[in-house]
Protein backbone atom coordinates (compact mmCIF):
# COMPACT_ATOMS: atom_id res chain seq x y z
CA UNK A 1 0.00 0.00 0.00
CA UNK A 2 2.73 2.38 1.23
CA UNK A 3 5.00 1.19 -1.83
CA UNK A 4 1.81 1.89 -4.09
CA UNK A 5 0.53 5.66 -2.86
CA UNK A 6 4.59 6.38 -3.32
CA UNK A 7 4.49 5.51 -7.06
CA UNK A 8 1.19 7.32 -7.61
CA UNK A 9 2.42 10.23 -6.08
CA UNK A 10 5.13 10.43 -7.76
CA UNK A 11 3.76 10.09 -11.15
CA UNK A 12 1.29 12.51 -10.78
CA UNK A 13 4.11 15.47 -9.08
CA UNK A 14 6.29 14.22 -12.33
CA UNK A 15 3.19 14.68 -14.69
CA UNK A 16 2.30 18.24 -13.01
CA UNK A 17 6.57 19.20 -13.43
CA UNK A 18 6.97 19.16 -10.05
CA UNK A 19 10.47 17.79 -7.76
CA UNK A 20 9.69 14.30 -6.23
CA UNK A 21 8.36 14.73 -2.62
CA UNK A 22 10.08 12.80 -0.30
CA UNK A 23 8.37 9.17 0.34
CA UNK A 24 5.24 8.96 2.27
CA UNK A 25 6.18 6.71 5.17
CA UNK A 26 2.69 5.59 5.86
CA UNK A 27 1.55 2.36 8.42
CA UNK A 28 -1.46 1.34 6.59
CA UNK A 29 -0.84 -2.72 5.99
CA UNK A 30 -1.04 -4.38 2.84
CA UNK A 31 -3.41 -7.26 2.93
CA UNK A 32 -0.08 -9.37 3.02
CA UNK A 33 0.35 -7.71 5.96
CA UNK A 34 -2.58 -8.52 7.53
CA UNK A 35 -2.48 -11.66 6.49
CA UNK A 36 1.09 -12.25 8.23
CA UNK A 37 -0.04 -10.67 11.53
CA UNK A 38 -0.93 -12.90 13.92
CA UNK A 39 -2.88 -10.30 15.85
CA UNK A 40 -5.01 -9.12 13.18
CA UNK A 41 -5.14 -12.67 10.52
CA UNK A 42 -8.67 -13.93 10.53
CA UNK A 43 -7.24 -15.71 7.18
CA UNK A 44 -10.65 -17.52 5.71
CA UNK A 45 -13.03 -15.14 8.08
CA UNK A 46 -12.24 -12.39 6.43
CA UNK A 47 -15.38 -11.06 4.69
CA UNK A 48 -15.95 -10.34 1.61
CA UNK A 49 -15.74 -6.12 2.59
CA UNK A 50 -13.11 -6.64 4.48
CA UNK A 51 -11.55 -8.45 1.89
CA UNK A 52 -11.82 -5.37 -0.31
CA UNK A 53 -10.84 -3.23 2.61
CA UNK A 54 -7.54 -4.61 3.06
CA UNK A 55 -6.24 -5.67 -0.43
CA UNK A 56 -7.18 -9.15 0.00
CA UNK A 57 -8.89 -9.92 -2.85
CA UNK A 58 -7.24 -12.99 -4.55
CA UNK A 59 -5.26 -13.80 -1.42
CA UNK A 60 -7.73 -16.43 0.00
CA UNK A 61 -10.13 -18.59 -0.88
CA UNK A 62 -13.76 -17.88 -1.78
CA UNK A 63 -15.45 -19.56 0.51
CA UNK A 64 -15.75 -17.34 4.04
CA UNK A 65 -15.55 -19.25 6.84
CA UNK A 66 -17.04 -19.03 10.18
CA UNK A 67 -14.34 -19.07 13.54
CA UNK A 68 -16.03 -22.15 14.51
CA UNK A 69 -15.10 -23.73 11.10
CA UNK A 70 -12.13 -22.59 10.92
CA UNK A 71 -11.36 -24.51 14.70
CA UNK A 72 -12.72 -27.43 13.55
CA UNK A 73 -10.92 -27.64 10.87
CA UNK A 74 -7.88 -27.03 13.24
CA UNK A 75 -8.97 -29.73 15.19
CA UNK A 76 -9.69 -32.48 12.49
CA UNK A 77 -5.91 -31.40 11.40
CA UNK A 78 -4.54 -31.64 14.86
CA UNK A 79 -5.96 -34.81 15.63
CA UNK A 80 -4.68 -36.84 12.47
CA UNK A 81 -1.66 -35.66 14.39
CA UNK A 82 -0.03 -38.85 15.72
CA UNK A 83 2.47 -37.47 18.87
CA UNK A 84 1.92 -34.79 21.27
CA UNK A 85 4.81 -33.15 20.23
CA UNK A 86 3.48 -32.54 16.58
CA UNK A 87 0.72 -31.33 17.82
CA UNK A 88 2.27 -28.63 20.22
CA UNK A 89 4.32 -27.42 16.95
CA UNK A 90 0.64 -27.43 15.07
CA UNK A 91 -0.69 -24.76 17.78
CA UNK A 92 2.33 -23.10 17.59
CA UNK A 93 2.13 -22.66 14.36
CA UNK A 94 -1.49 -21.56 14.80
CA UNK A 95 -0.45 -19.01 17.86
CA UNK A 96 2.20 -17.42 14.99
CA UNK A 97 -0.64 -17.34 12.08
CA UNK A 98 -3.81 -16.63 13.91
CA UNK A 99 -3.62 -15.84 17.39
CA UNK A 100 -7.43 -15.35 17.58
CA UNK A 101 -8.15 -18.72 16.26
CA UNK A 102 -5.21 -20.28 18.52
CA UNK A 103 -7.11 -18.60 21.71
CA UNK A 104 -10.61 -19.59 20.04
CA UNK A 105 -9.48 -23.32 20.01
CA UNK A 106 -7.87 -24.04 23.13
CA UNK A 107 -10.68 -22.07 24.79
CA UNK A 108 -13.05 -24.40 22.99
CA UNK A 109 -11.45 -27.98 24.61
CA UNK A 110 -9.21 -26.86 27.63
CA UNK A 111 -9.11 -30.19 28.54
CA UNK A 112 -8.33 -31.38 25.22
CA UNK A 113 -5.52 -28.28 24.56
CA UNK A 114 -3.83 -27.14 27.71
CA UNK A 115 -1.50 -30.81 28.34
CA UNK A 116 -0.35 -29.90 24.40
CA UNK A 117 0.45 -26.30 25.02
CA UNK A 118 1.73 -26.75 29.06
CA UNK A 119 2.66 -30.02 30.81
CA UNK A 120 3.16 -32.55 30.11
CA UNK A 121 4.02 -31.77 26.48
CA UNK A 122 5.92 -28.08 27.37
CA UNK A 123 8.45 -30.52 28.92
CA UNK A 124 9.45 -32.50 25.62
CA UNK A 125 9.19 -28.99 23.45
CA UNK A 126 11.93 -27.49 25.80
CA UNK A 127 14.16 -30.61 25.76
CA UNK A 128 13.68 -30.08 21.58
CA UNK A 129 13.27 -26.08 21.58
CA UNK A 130 16.37 -25.64 19.70
CA UNK A 131 15.41 -27.89 17.21
CA UNK A 132 11.87 -27.21 16.26
CA UNK A 133 12.50 -23.48 16.88
CA UNK A 134 10.67 -21.74 14.09
CA UNK A 135 9.63 -18.41 14.75
CA UNK A 136 10.85 -16.06 17.35
CA UNK A 137 8.38 -15.14 20.63
CA UNK A 138 9.36 -13.53 23.48
CA UNK A 139 12.34 -11.22 24.94
CA UNK A 140 15.99 -12.63 25.63
CA UNK A 141 18.21 -11.46 27.55
CA UNK A 142 22.04 -12.81 27.72
CA UNK A 143 25.21 -11.31 29.71
CA UNK A 144 26.51 -9.07 26.73
CA UNK A 145 23.29 -7.52 27.26
CA UNK A 146 24.93 -5.64 30.22
CA UNK A 147 23.98 -1.85 30.64
CA UNK A 148 21.40 -1.88 27.60
CA UNK A 149 18.70 -3.60 28.58
CA UNK A 150 16.01 -0.64 28.98
CA UNK A 151 17.04 0.81 26.16
CA UNK A 152 15.98 -3.12 24.42
CA UNK A 153 13.03 -3.14 25.37
CA UNK A 154 12.11 -0.65 23.24
CA UNK A 155 12.58 -3.25 21.18
CA UNK A 156 9.22 -5.17 22.39
CA UNK A 157 6.25 -3.91 20.15
CA UNK A 158 3.50 -3.27 22.69
CA UNK A 159 3.59 -0.57 25.32
CA UNK A 160 0.82 -1.73 27.94
CA UNK A 161 2.77 -5.22 29.32
CA UNK A 162 0.98 -6.41 31.98
CA UNK A 163 2.29 -9.83 32.71
CA UNK A 164 6.16 -10.74 32.05
CA UNK A 165 6.60 -14.57 32.58
CA UNK A 166 10.61 -14.84 33.11
CA UNK A 167 12.84 -18.11 33.72
CA UNK A 168 16.86 -18.88 33.42
CA UNK A 169 16.21 -22.40 32.51
CA UNK A 170 17.78 -23.58 35.11
CA UNK A 171 15.18 -25.86 36.84
CA UNK A 172 12.65 -26.59 33.64
CA UNK A 173 10.01 -28.51 35.52
CA UNK A 174 12.02 -31.57 36.84
CA UNK A 175 13.79 -31.90 33.88
CA UNK A 176 16.75 -29.93 35.08
CA UNK A 177 19.03 -27.22 33.35
CA UNK A 178 17.31 -27.13 29.66
CA UNK A 179 19.37 -23.47 29.07
CA UNK A 180 17.92 -20.97 26.64
CA UNK A 181 15.27 -24.10 25.69
CA UNK A 182 13.75 -23.41 28.70
CA UNK A 183 11.92 -20.29 26.87
CA UNK A 184 9.06 -23.28 26.25
CA UNK A 185 7.72 -22.43 29.84
CA UNK A 186 6.99 -18.62 29.81
CA UNK A 187 5.51 -18.84 26.33
CA UNK A 188 3.36 -21.61 27.27
CA UNK A 189 2.59 -20.30 31.02
CA UNK A 190 1.26 -16.76 29.17
CA UNK A 191 -0.47 -18.74 26.63
CA UNK A 192 -2.14 -20.25 29.97
CA UNK A 193 -2.77 -16.43 31.03
CA UNK A 194 -5.19 -16.03 27.89
CA UNK A 195 -7.01 -18.88 28.11
CA UNK A 196 -7.88 -19.47 31.45
CA UNK A 197 -7.08 -16.08 33.09
CA UNK A 198 -8.20 -14.20 29.93
CA UNK A 199 -5.17 -11.86 29.92
CA UNK A 200 -4.92 -10.09 26.41
CA UNK A 201 -2.00 -11.70 25.15
CA UNK A 202 -0.68 -8.68 23.59
CA UNK A 203 0.03 -7.57 26.93
CA UNK A 204 2.21 -10.59 27.91
CA UNK A 205 5.90 -10.58 27.11
CA UNK A 206 7.96 -13.88 27.70
CA UNK A 207 11.32 -13.30 29.15
CA UNK A 208 14.41 -15.70 28.60
CA UNK A 209 17.19 -14.73 31.15
CA UNK A 210 19.25 -16.85 28.77
CA UNK A 211 22.96 -16.43 31.32
CA UNK A 212 24.00 -19.71 30.14
CA UNK A 213 23.59 -23.24 30.78
CA UNK A 214 25.49 -26.07 32.64
CA UNK A 215 24.17 -28.79 30.71
CA UNK A 216 27.19 -29.39 28.58
CA UNK A 217 25.11 -31.56 26.51
CA UNK A 218 23.26 -28.55 25.49
CA UNK A 219 26.26 -26.43 24.85
CA UNK A 220 27.58 -28.88 22.54
CA UNK A 221 24.59 -29.21 20.83
CA UNK A 222 25.53 -27.19 17.49
CA UNK A 223 21.46 -26.61 17.15
CA UNK A 224 21.57 -25.04 20.33
CA UNK A 225 19.99 -21.49 20.43
CA UNK A 226 20.97 -20.33 23.58
CA UNK A 227 24.18 -18.03 25.17
CA UNK A 228 26.83 -21.17 24.50
CA UNK A 229 28.78 -20.62 28.29
CA UNK A 230 28.68 -21.99 31.77
CA UNK A 231 26.22 -20.58 34.55
CA UNK A 232 26.86 -16.25 35.27
CA UNK A 233 26.61 -16.70 38.87
CA UNK A 234 27.36 -14.79 42.19
CA UNK A 235 26.98 -10.99 41.55
CA UNK A 236 27.39 -10.82 37.82
CA UNK A 237 23.64 -12.57 37.92
CA UNK A 238 22.70 -10.70 40.44
CA UNK A 239 23.34 -7.29 39.03
CA UNK A 240 21.94 -8.20 35.49
CA UNK A 241 18.64 -9.57 37.13
CA UNK A 242 18.95 -6.19 38.95
CA UNK A 243 19.62 -4.03 35.54
CA UNK A 244 16.27 -6.12 34.68
CA UNK A 245 13.87 -5.36 37.08
CA UNK A 246 15.10 -1.79 36.90
CA UNK A 247 14.13 -1.62 33.10
CA UNK A 248 10.39 -3.17 33.64
CA UNK A 249 9.85 -1.11 36.17
CA UNK A 250 10.61 2.17 33.53
CA UNK A 251 9.21 0.73 31.07
CA UNK A 252 5.97 -1.43 31.76
CA UNK A 253 5.41 0.17 35.07
CA UNK A 254 2.19 -2.21 35.52
CA UNK A 255 3.99 -4.68 34.99
CA UNK A 256 3.70 -8.33 37.39
CA UNK A 257 6.81 -10.44 37.32
CA UNK A 258 5.92 -13.75 37.52
CA UNK A 259 9.33 -15.87 38.44
CA UNK A 260 9.59 -19.13 36.95
CA UNK A 261 11.34 -22.51 37.37
CA UNK A 262 14.55 -20.97 39.01
CA UNK A 263 16.40 -23.35 41.10
CA UNK A 264 15.24 -23.54 44.62
CA UNK A 265 18.19 -21.04 45.76
CA UNK A 266 17.76 -18.72 43.70
CA UNK A 267 13.49 -18.60 43.46
CA UNK A 268 13.69 -18.33 46.97
CA UNK A 269 16.80 -15.32 47.46
CA UNK A 270 15.17 -13.38 43.99
CA UNK A 271 11.15 -13.86 45.89
CA UNK A 272 12.60 -12.22 49.02
CA UNK A 273 14.96 -9.64 47.02
CA UNK A 274 11.82 -8.16 45.05
CA UNK A 275 8.59 -9.35 46.77
CA UNK A 276 8.42 -5.26 48.56
CA UNK A 277 9.98 -3.52 45.19
CA UNK A 278 7.96 -5.00 42.41
CA UNK A 279 4.97 -6.73 41.92
CA UNK A 280 5.96 -10.06 41.35
CA UNK A 281 5.34 -14.07 42.82
CA UNK A 282 7.29 -16.64 42.44
CA UNK A 283 4.48 -19.38 40.46
CA UNK A 284 6.44 -22.61 41.68
CA UNK A 285 6.78 -21.38 44.93
CA UNK A 286 3.27 -19.44 45.98
CA UNK A 287 1.13 -20.49 43.24
CA UNK A 288 2.14 -24.29 43.91
CA UNK A 289 1.11 -23.56 47.16
CA UNK A 290 -2.38 -22.12 46.90
CA UNK A 291 -2.91 -24.87 44.27
CA UNK A 292 -1.87 -27.73 46.73
CA UNK A 293 -3.64 -25.58 50.23
CA UNK A 294 -7.26 -25.80 47.46
CA UNK A 295 -6.53 -29.43 47.50
CA UNK A 296 -6.01 -30.23 51.67
CA UNK A 297 -9.25 -27.74 51.96
CA UNK A 298 -11.50 -29.28 49.49
CA UNK A 299 -9.86 -32.97 50.41
CA UNK A 300 -11.35 -31.65 54.37
CA UNK A 301 -15.14 -32.76 53.09
CA UNK A 302 -13.87 -35.93 52.56
CA UNK A 303 -11.90 -36.60 55.63
CA UNK A 304 -14.11 -35.13 58.07
CA UNK A 305 -10.33 -33.49 59.17
CA UNK A 306 -9.70 -29.75 60.16
CA UNK A 307 -6.85 -28.36 58.48
CA UNK A 308 -5.37 -27.51 62.46
CA UNK A 309 -5.34 -31.36 62.84
CA UNK A 310 -3.44 -32.55 59.76
CA UNK A 311 -0.16 -33.57 59.97
CA UNK A 312 1.21 -33.03 56.35
CA UNK A 313 4.71 -34.64 55.57
CA UNK A 314 6.47 -33.76 52.06
CA UNK A 315 8.74 -35.64 50.59
CA UNK A 316 11.42 -33.34 48.87
CA UNK A 317 11.72 -29.96 50.15
CA UNK A 318 11.85 -27.26 47.30
CA UNK A 319 10.58 -24.56 45.91
CA UNK A 320 7.28 -26.28 45.54
CA UNK A 321 7.46 -28.65 49.03
CA UNK A 322 8.52 -25.53 51.55
CA UNK A 323 6.11 -22.96 49.30
CA UNK A 324 3.35 -25.10 49.77
CA UNK A 325 4.63 -25.57 53.51
CA UNK A 326 5.13 -22.25 53.98
CA UNK A 327 1.36 -21.18 53.16
CA UNK A 328 0.18 -23.45 54.82
CA UNK A 329 1.47 -21.96 58.02
CA UNK A 330 -0.19 -18.65 57.35
CA UNK A 331 -3.58 -20.41 56.90
CA UNK A 332 -3.20 -22.68 60.08
CA UNK A 333 -2.09 -18.91 61.98
CA UNK A 334 -5.39 -17.56 60.56
CA UNK A 335 -7.09 -20.37 62.11
CA UNK A 336 -5.47 -19.23 65.77
CA UNK A 337 -2.18 -21.41 65.83
CA UNK A 338 0.81 -19.44 66.74
CA UNK A 339 3.41 -20.13 64.21
CA UNK A 340 5.60 -22.33 66.13
CA UNK A 341 2.35 -24.41 66.94
CA UNK A 342 1.64 -24.51 62.74
CA UNK A 343 5.54 -25.54 61.77
CA UNK A 344 4.79 -28.49 63.93
CA UNK A 345 2.49 -29.51 62.16
CA UNK A 346 4.62 -29.96 59.04
CA UNK A 347 7.60 -32.41 58.14
CA UNK A 348 9.66 -32.51 55.38
CA UNK A 349 11.99 -35.53 54.18
CA UNK A 350 14.21 -34.93 51.46
CA UNK A 351 16.78 -37.06 49.52
CA UNK A 352 19.09 -36.78 52.77
CA UNK A 353 15.82 -37.97 55.19
CA UNK A 354 13.62 -36.32 57.60
CA UNK A 355 15.08 -32.70 57.63
CA UNK A 356 15.86 -32.94 61.74
CA UNK A 357 17.23 -29.99 63.94
CA UNK A 358 20.47 -32.20 64.22
CA UNK A 359 21.22 -31.86 60.73
CA UNK A 360 24.40 -30.13 59.96
CA UNK A 361 23.98 -27.77 57.30
CA UNK A 362 20.09 -26.65 56.58
CA UNK A 363 19.27 -24.70 53.56
CA UNK A 364 17.46 -21.18 54.41
CA UNK A 365 14.06 -22.59 53.14
CA UNK A 366 13.89 -25.97 55.11
CA UNK A 367 15.13 -24.38 58.49
CA UNK A 368 11.93 -23.78 60.24
CA UNK A 369 10.45 -26.83 59.31
CA UNK A 370 13.29 -29.07 61.09
CA UNK A 371 11.95 -31.28 63.33
CA UNK A 372 13.55 -32.69 67.04
CA UNK A 373 12.59 -36.07 65.67
CA UNK A 374 15.80 -38.25 65.03
CA UNK A 375 14.46 -40.84 62.37
CA UNK A 376 16.08 -40.65 59.14
CA UNK A 377 14.03 -42.04 56.15
CA UNK A 378 10.49 -41.64 54.82
CA UNK A 379 9.54 -44.97 56.22
CA UNK A 380 10.61 -44.25 59.59
CA UNK A 381 9.54 -40.57 59.79
CA UNK A 382 6.23 -42.14 58.49
CA UNK A 383 5.98 -44.41 61.53
CA UNK A 384 7.34 -41.78 64.08
CA UNK A 385 5.19 -38.85 63.11
CA UNK A 386 1.85 -40.88 61.62
CA UNK A 387 1.47 -38.35 58.23
CA UNK A 388 -2.88 -37.61 57.41
CA UNK A 389 -1.22 -36.10 54.56
CA UNK A 390 2.00 -37.65 52.27
CA UNK A 391 2.95 -34.57 49.18
CA UNK A 392 5.71 -35.27 47.18
CA UNK A 393 7.44 -32.98 45.49
CA UNK A 394 10.49 -34.41 44.86
CA UNK A 395 11.03 -34.51 40.91
CA UNK A 396 11.65 -38.30 41.26
CA UNK A 397 9.48 -40.93 39.99
CA UNK A 398 8.84 -44.04 42.39
CA UNK A 399 9.11 -42.67 44.67
CA UNK A 400 5.77 -43.01 46.66
CA UNK A 401 6.74 -46.95 46.58
CA UNK A 402 4.01 -49.61 47.08
CA UNK A 403 4.99 -49.68 51.30
CA UNK A 404 4.98 -45.77 51.32
CA UNK A 405 1.15 -45.68 49.99
CA UNK A 406 -0.08 -48.74 52.00
CA UNK A 407 1.75 -47.69 55.26
CA UNK A 408 -0.71 -44.51 54.44
CA UNK A 409 -3.57 -46.38 53.94
CA UNK A 410 -2.75 -48.19 57.38
CA UNK A 411 -2.16 -44.88 59.41
CA UNK A 412 -5.71 -43.22 57.69
CA UNK A 413 -8.80 -44.34 56.63
CA UNK A 414 -8.60 -41.49 54.01
CA UNK A 415 -5.13 -40.87 53.01
CA UNK A 416 -4.48 -37.54 51.52
CA UNK A 417 -2.27 -38.52 49.04
CA UNK A 418 -0.18 -35.75 46.50
CA UNK A 419 2.71 -36.25 43.39
CA UNK A 420 3.31 -33.42 42.51
CA UNK A 421 6.03 -33.98 40.34
CA UNK A 422 5.98 -33.01 36.40
CA UNK A 423 6.51 -33.77 34.19
CA UNK A 424 3.85 -37.35 34.42
CA UNK A 425 7.01 -39.33 34.06
CA UNK A 426 8.49 -37.79 37.20
CA UNK A 427 5.49 -38.35 39.61
CA UNK A 428 6.12 -40.06 42.51
CA UNK A 429 3.50 -42.75 41.85
CA UNK A 430 0.55 -42.80 39.06
CA UNK A 431 -3.30 -42.66 39.74
CA UNK A 432 -3.33 -46.12 39.26
CA UNK A 433 -0.78 -47.43 41.39
CA UNK A 434 -2.31 -44.96 44.31
CA UNK A 435 -5.71 -46.28 44.20
CA UNK A 436 -4.73 -49.61 43.44
CA UNK A 437 -2.21 -49.90 46.34
CA UNK A 438 -4.58 -48.17 48.83
CA UNK A 439 -7.45 -50.18 47.82
CA UNK A 440 -9.50 -47.25 47.01
CA UNK A 441 -8.94 -45.38 49.95
CA UNK A 442 -6.46 -42.24 48.60
CA UNK A 443 -7.62 -39.50 48.04
CA UNK A 444 -5.28 -38.63 45.26
CA UNK A 445 -3.71 -35.46 43.06
CA UNK A 446 -0.98 -35.19 40.76
CA UNK A 447 0.85 -32.54 39.05
CA UNK A 448 0.47 -33.60 35.55
CA UNK A 449 -3.25 -35.22 34.51
CA UNK A 450 -4.12 -38.77 35.15
CA UNK A 451 -6.57 -40.54 32.67
CA UNK A 452 -9.26 -41.86 35.23
CA UNK A 453 -8.64 -45.13 37.05
CA UNK A 454 -11.37 -48.15 37.20
CA UNK A 455 -10.78 -50.14 40.50
CA UNK A 456 -12.89 -52.21 41.93
CA UNK A 457 -15.85 -51.47 39.79
CA UNK A 458 -15.59 -47.96 40.35
CA UNK A 459 -14.07 -45.16 38.42
CA UNK A 460 -11.94 -42.23 40.21
CA UNK A 461 -10.92 -39.35 38.15
CA UNK A 462 -7.82 -37.91 39.43
CA UNK A 463 -7.43 -34.22 40.21
CA UNK A 464 -4.90 -32.35 38.62
CA UNK A 465 -3.35 -29.83 41.19
CA UNK A 466 -2.12 -27.56 38.11
CA UNK A 467 -0.87 -24.34 38.44
CA UNK A 468 -3.29 -23.51 36.01
CA UNK A 469 -6.12 -23.24 38.05
CA UNK A 470 -4.25 -20.48 40.64
CA UNK A 471 -1.83 -18.30 38.75
CA UNK A 472 -4.36 -16.72 35.97
CA UNK A 473 -6.82 -15.72 38.09
CA UNK A 474 -3.98 -14.15 40.26
CA UNK A 475 -2.40 -12.63 37.43
CA UNK A 476 -5.79 -11.09 36.50
CA UNK A 477 -6.86 -9.73 40.22
CA UNK A 478 -3.16 -8.24 40.87
CA UNK A 479 -4.05 -6.45 37.05
CA UNK A 480 -7.14 -5.38 37.68
CA UNK A 481 -6.52 -4.06 40.79
CA UNK A 482 -2.87 -2.77 39.54
CA UNK A 483 -1.50 -4.52 43.09
CA UNK A 484 1.52 -2.79 44.21
CA UNK A 485 2.21 -5.99 45.69
CA UNK A 486 1.59 -9.46 45.70
CA UNK A 487 0.81 -10.20 49.79
CA UNK A 488 0.74 -14.31 51.00
CA UNK A 489 -3.27 -13.02 51.83
CA UNK A 490 -3.97 -12.59 47.80
CA UNK A 491 -2.35 -16.35 47.67
CA UNK A 492 -4.96 -17.77 50.91
CA UNK A 493 -7.65 -15.66 49.62
CA UNK A 494 -7.47 -17.69 45.87
CA UNK A 495 -6.63 -20.81 47.56
CA UNK A 496 -10.12 -20.66 49.38
CA UNK A 497 -12.03 -19.27 46.18
CA UNK A 498 -10.67 -22.20 44.40
CA UNK A 499 -11.57 -24.76 46.97
CA UNK A 500 -14.73 -23.11 47.35
CA UNK A 501 -15.67 -24.22 43.77
CA UNK A 502 -15.35 -27.83 43.92
CA UNK A 503 -18.65 -29.35 43.89
CA UNK A 504 -20.11 -32.28 46.08
CA UNK A 505 -20.08 -33.88 42.66
CA UNK A 506 -16.29 -33.29 41.88
CA UNK A 507 -15.77 -34.55 45.55
CA UNK A 508 -17.63 -37.65 44.65
CA UNK A 509 -16.18 -38.87 41.63
CA UNK A 510 -12.19 -38.28 43.59
CA UNK A 511 -11.22 -35.20 42.41
CA UNK A 512 -10.36 -32.04 44.74
CA UNK A 513 -10.90 -29.32 42.21
CA UNK A 514 -13.37 -28.35 39.06
CA UNK A 515 -13.17 -29.65 35.77
CA UNK A 516 -10.69 -27.73 33.58
CA UNK A 517 -13.48 -26.75 31.55
CA UNK A 518 -14.77 -24.45 34.35
CA UNK A 519 -11.05 -22.59 34.42
CA UNK A 520 -12.34 -19.21 33.22
CA UNK A 521 -15.20 -18.99 35.47
CA UNK A 522 -13.03 -20.40 38.74
CA UNK A 523 -10.31 -17.83 37.31
CA UNK A 524 -13.06 -14.74 37.66
CA UNK A 525 -13.96 -16.29 40.81
CA UNK A 526 -10.33 -16.13 42.17
CA UNK A 527 -9.43 -12.72 40.44
CA UNK A 528 -12.47 -11.16 42.21
CA UNK A 529 -11.29 -12.32 45.73
CA UNK A 530 -7.78 -11.45 44.68
CA UNK A 531 -9.33 -7.87 44.39
CA UNK A 532 -10.89 -8.01 47.27
CA UNK A 533 -7.97 -8.96 49.39
CA UNK A 534 -5.64 -6.30 47.23
CA UNK A 535 -8.13 -3.80 48.94
CA UNK A 536 -8.12 -5.44 52.10
CA UNK A 537 -4.17 -5.58 52.32
CA UNK A 538 -3.72 -1.99 51.12
CA UNK A 539 -1.42 -2.77 47.99
CA UNK A 540 -3.87 -1.99 45.27
CA UNK A 541 -4.11 1.18 42.65
CA UNK A 542 -7.29 0.74 41.38
CA UNK A 543 -10.06 0.21 43.98
CA UNK A 544 -12.34 -2.50 43.98
CA UNK A 545 -15.47 -1.84 41.27
CA UNK A 546 -19.36 -2.70 42.37
CA UNK A 547 -20.30 -5.57 41.23
CA UNK A 548 -16.60 -7.05 40.78
CA UNK A 549 -17.29 -10.69 39.23
CA UNK A 550 -18.97 -8.92 36.33
CA UNK A 551 -16.25 -6.54 36.08
CA UNK A 552 -13.51 -9.14 36.48
CA UNK A 553 -15.51 -10.55 33.90
CA UNK A 554 -15.98 -8.26 31.60
CA UNK A 555 -12.50 -7.44 31.40
CA UNK A 556 -11.49 -11.01 30.32
CA UNK A 557 -10.39 -11.22 26.88
CA UNK A 558 -12.37 -12.51 24.11
CA UNK A 559 -10.61 -14.38 21.35
CA UNK A 560 -13.46 -14.35 18.82
CA UNK A 561 -13.53 -11.76 16.19
CA UNK A 562 -15.49 -8.93 16.72
CA UNK A 563 -15.37 -6.33 19.01
CA UNK A 564 -12.80 -7.43 21.20
CA UNK A 565 -13.51 -7.09 25.35
CA UNK A 566 -10.71 -4.64 26.08
CA UNK A 567 -8.10 -5.36 29.09
CA UNK A 568 -6.92 -1.67 30.71
CA UNK A 569 -8.96 -0.80 34.08
CA UNK A 570 -10.56 2.39 34.74
CA UNK A 571 -7.62 5.40 35.40
CA UNK A 572 -6.69 5.01 38.74
CA UNK A 573 -7.97 7.01 41.47
CA UNK A 574 -5.66 6.54 44.37
CA UNK A 575 -1.81 6.93 44.38
CA UNK A 576 0.85 3.79 44.22
CA UNK A 577 2.13 3.36 47.30
CA UNK A 578 6.36 4.03 47.43
CA UNK A 579 8.39 0.59 47.44
CA UNK A 580 11.79 0.23 48.76
CA UNK A 581 14.65 -0.62 47.14
CA UNK A 582 16.01 -4.19 47.96
CA UNK A 583 18.89 -4.42 50.21
P1 LIG B 1 13.39 -28.45 43.65
O1 LIG B 1 14.52 -28.92 42.86
O2 LIG B 1 13.41 -27.10 44.24
O3 LIG B 1 13.16 -29.49 44.85
C1 LIG B 1 13.25 -30.88 44.77
C2 LIG B 1 13.41 -31.41 46.17
O4 LIG B 1 13.27 -32.83 46.12
C3 LIG B 1 14.75 -31.13 46.83
O5 LIG B 1 14.54 -30.77 48.18
C4 LIG B 1 15.47 -32.48 46.79
O6 LIG B 1 16.35 -32.67 47.86
C5 LIG B 1 14.30 -33.43 46.91
N1 LIG B 1 14.55 -34.76 46.38
C6 LIG B 1 15.12 -35.12 45.21
N2 LIG B 1 15.16 -36.46 45.12
C7 LIG B 1 14.59 -36.94 46.23
C8 LIG B 1 14.33 -38.24 46.71
N3 LIG B 1 14.65 -39.33 46.00
N4 LIG B 1 13.75 -38.38 47.92
C9 LIG B 1 13.43 -37.30 48.65
N5 LIG B 1 13.64 -36.05 48.23
C10 LIG B 1 14.20 -35.87 47.04
O7 LIG B 1 12.10 -28.59 42.75
P2 LIG B 1 10.67 -27.96 42.98
O8 LIG B 1 10.55 -26.64 42.32
O9 LIG B 1 10.32 -28.01 44.42
O10 LIG B 1 9.77 -28.96 42.13
C11 LIG B 1 9.73 -30.33 42.46
C12 LIG B 1 8.74 -31.03 41.56
O11 LIG B 1 7.45 -30.50 41.79
C13 LIG B 1 9.03 -30.85 40.06
O12 LIG B 1 8.85 -32.06 39.41
C14 LIG B 1 7.98 -29.87 39.61
O13 LIG B 1 7.59 -30.09 38.28
C15 LIG B 1 6.85 -30.21 40.55
N6 LIG B 1 5.90 -29.10 40.71
C16 LIG B 1 4.59 -29.39 40.60
C17 LIG B 1 3.67 -28.39 40.73
C18 LIG B 1 2.22 -28.74 40.64
O14 LIG B 1 1.87 -29.84 40.53
N7 LIG B 1 1.30 -27.83 40.69
C19 LIG B 1 4.08 -27.08 40.93
C20 LIG B 1 5.45 -26.81 41.06
C21 LIG B 1 6.36 -27.85 40.96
Amino acid sequence: MKKFFNKVAAKLRAGLGLAPAPAVDCDCPTGFDVLHDEAQNKSTAFTREERGEHGLRGLLPYKVSTQEEQKNRVLENLRRKTSDIEKYIDLTNLQDRNERLFYYTAMSDIEEIMPLIYTPTVGEACQKFSHIFAKPRGFYITPEDRGHIREMMDNWKQDDVRVIVITDGERILGLGDLGANGMGIPIGKLSLYTVCGGIDPDKCMPVMFDIGTNNEKLRNDPLYLGYPHERLKGPAYDALMQEFVDAVKDRFPKALIQFEDFKTENAFRLLSKYRDYVTCFNDDIQGTAAVALAGILASERLTGHALKDERIMFLGAGSAATGIADLIVKALQEKGLSEEEARKRISLVDSKGLVTKGREKIEDNKKPFAQDHTSATLMEAMNDIRPTILIGATGVANTFTKEVVETMSALNERPVIFALSNPTSHAECTAQQAYEWSKGKAIFASGSPFDPVEYNGQTFKPGQGNNAYIFPGMGLGINLSESVKVTDNMFLAAARALASQVTDEDLKSGTLYPPLKNIREVSAKIATEVIVQAGDDNVFVVPQPPNCEDYVKKHMYDPSYGPEAAMPAPKPDTTPQQQPKPG
